[in-house]
């Protein structure tokens, strides 16, 4: 109940009786708007003034939303860095994939290039650059891999690209199972093969999510790290499958 009043604050732009609150604001004239660069790298860099209205200089009180209570303009994201923050969501490794589609169409529904048609350059480009970062944060929140990564940067336990695992009979495990699938061309091989290791993912996505709860980020990491090793296999196994045209 929570999240979904969260949501509903989020969506809640204004007092005016226009639902989405894209009527009036045209002629912004004011300098205030020339203060900012607006492309993707400089969202984080407008962090500290986003608290304000970069057009008429309102304190933002509810900074999740979308749009100035004042003058209407849509607003910089306040933490372009977390996702979850972009969508109103608890900073959570569990989430409900369904919630999470909706929030995304809803946000770009408020974000299309056409509800900015008539709306100044500075407009345009903000709705431009959110609606990347939109999807950018959709696209790492869908999948529990990049999601879990983004989880444990926010906090503070980033994970290095190259980081390697100290457990052997992992190791030799995941050897033995790339290696029953390089040295297969059977489909119904694969086809167990496949389940097998997406029973597996499920299985550390389980483990993960108990690590995120208990706050062991530690142990978080290292089932993180073994889950890419099972996602990688799966990517493999997919793109085989494909070929074959057993899957889409
Ligand atoms: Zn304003």
């Amino acid at each position: 109940m929570f999240v979904f009043n969260r949501i509903r604050t989020f969506y809640k732009v204004t007092n005016c009786k226009c639902k989405f609150n894209y009527h009036t604001l045209n002629n912004p004239t004011t300098s205030l708007i020339k203060k900012y660069p607006y492309s993707m790298n400089n969202f984080a860099s407008q962090r500290s003034d986003s608290k304000q209205c970069w057009k008429c200089g309102l304190e933002r009180k509810n900074t999740e939303n979308l749009f100035c209570k004042e003058c209407n303009a849509l607003q910089n994201p306040v933490e372009p860095n977390n996702y979850f923050k972009l969508f109103s969501l608890e900073e959570e490794f569990n989430i409900d994939s369904k919630q999470l589609h909706n929030i995304y169409r809803k946000l770009q529904s408020y974000l299309h290039p056409d509800k900015f048609s008539n709306k100044s350059d500075e407009e345009k480009e903000i709705s431009a650059n959110y609606s990347s970062l939109i999807n950018k944060a959709y696209n790492n929140l869908q999948v529990p891999l990049k999601r879990a990564v983004h989880l444990l940067q926010l906090k503070g336990n980033k994970l290095n690209e190259d980081q390697k695992i100290d457990d052997p009979d992992f190791l030799m495990e995941m050897m033995e199972l790339n290696e029953e699938f390089d040295d297969t061309d059977d489909v119904n091989k694969l086809k167990d093969l496949d389940i097998k290791n997406k029973n597996q993912l499920e299985n550390i996505v389980k483990q993960i999510d108990e690590c995120f709860k208990e706050g062991n980020l530690t142990q978080a990491k290292f089932y993180v790290i073994k889950m890419k090793y099972y996602a990688s296999l799966n990517n493999r196994i997919n793109a085989r499958l494909r070929e074959l045209g057993i899957v889409d």
